[in-house]
């Protein structure tokens, strides 16, 4: 995969308001926020999509998880809810070829759709 806008992100050649950040993951704030909250959480490494995350990423993805998890705690919209999306290729609407988890929230979502 050839570096895709994330990457960029990643790599500080491209701004964005980071909220979170590891040896592994990095965690901004989405461009185009569908909800008051709306984070985008990477891991550093170049996934493109879930089809292609191998069993030896899994500790990687659960960690991805426990980081969405803290930020929504600290952005104090855990007990209220939120939701994780993860959109795979055409039909899931994937725009960004780099795994990333949505975390939406602080308000009331409907459906199942990020959007
Ligand atoms: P996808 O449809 O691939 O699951 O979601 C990609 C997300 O990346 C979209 O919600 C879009 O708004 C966001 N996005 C695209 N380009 C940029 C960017 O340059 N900076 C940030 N912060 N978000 C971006």
């Amino acid at each position: 995969m050839a570096g895709t806008i994330f990457s960029k992100i990643i790599d500080r050649e491209l701004p964005a308001d980071i909220v979170y950040e590891d040896d592994e993951i990095l965690a901004f704030r989405d461009i185009n926020p569908q909800a008051p909250v709306h984070v985008l959480i990477v891991p550093k490494i170049e996934i493109a999509t879930v089809n292609d995350i191998q069993p030896e990423q899994a500790e990687l993805i659960g960690r991805m998880v426990l980081v969405a998890q803290k930020i929504a705690r600290d952005a104090g919209i855990a007990e209220d809810g939120f939701r994780l999306v993860v959109n795979c290729n055409r039909h899931g609407c994937q725009e960004v070829f780099h795994l990333h988890l949505h975390l939406i929230g602080g308000r009331q979502l409907h459906g199942i759709s990020a959007r």
